[in-house]
């Protein structure tokens, strides 16, 4: 199966974003056929834009490289689970399969804490797929707050309190 190497992909990806100093995140957007559509990692913080999320930005690569607003048969692969802003775009564009390697228990909108992409009221389902690769992206996730924990107590002044802390261990996204 592809699952494997297009799973690959996306974490060389949410690798790059960890790099820049983004959480690392990444998606890769496929056709039925094997074609790349699209691919992203995380970028909220260098974009100043809270929406820039790996997945929105692979199916907005991915619309516009079929030049067509929905991507039914396409399959995403994602490092980590989606949260809900993330899996809304995925129910607009009707990608029909998501394949997800990381749980998220803090926001995860595949099933963790809300589903909204096999949500009963809404007009499209998903087909998902959990665990591919979880445990490489669990440790790219642990590694990069770790880092980021470690730096941010280096620079902080000892006389404030370390509010970065609870910033860090709040939300993977
Ligand atoms: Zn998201």
């Amino acid at each position: 199966m592809d699952d494997q190497k297009w799973m690959a992909r996306a974490m060389e990806l949410a690798r790059c974003a960890a790099e820049v100093g983004e959480v690392p995140v990444g998606a890769v957007i496929v056709s039925d056929e094997g074609e790349l559509l699209g691919e992203a990692h995380n970028s909220p913080i260098s974009s100043n834009d809270a929406t820039a999320h790996a997945e929105v930005l692979a199916v907005r690569a991915a619309c516009e490289r079929v030049n067509n607003y929905r991507l039914p048969n396409a399959t995403l692969y994602v490092t980590l689970e989606p949260c809900s802003m993330c899996a809304g775009a995925l129910v607009h564009s009707r990608v029909g399969r998501v394949v997800i390697a990381a749980k998220e228990p803090r926001a995860g909108a595949a099933g963790s804490v809300i589903n909204i992409v096999q949500h009963n009221q809404l007009n499209h389902r998903c087909e998902v797929e959990f665990g591919l690769m979880a445990d490489v992206s669990a440790a790219l996730l642990k590694a990069f707050f770790k880092a980021r924990r470690k730096k941010s107590k280096n620079s902080i002044n000892v006389n404030k309190p370390d509010v970065s802390a609870v910033s860090v261990s709040g939300s993977a996204e």
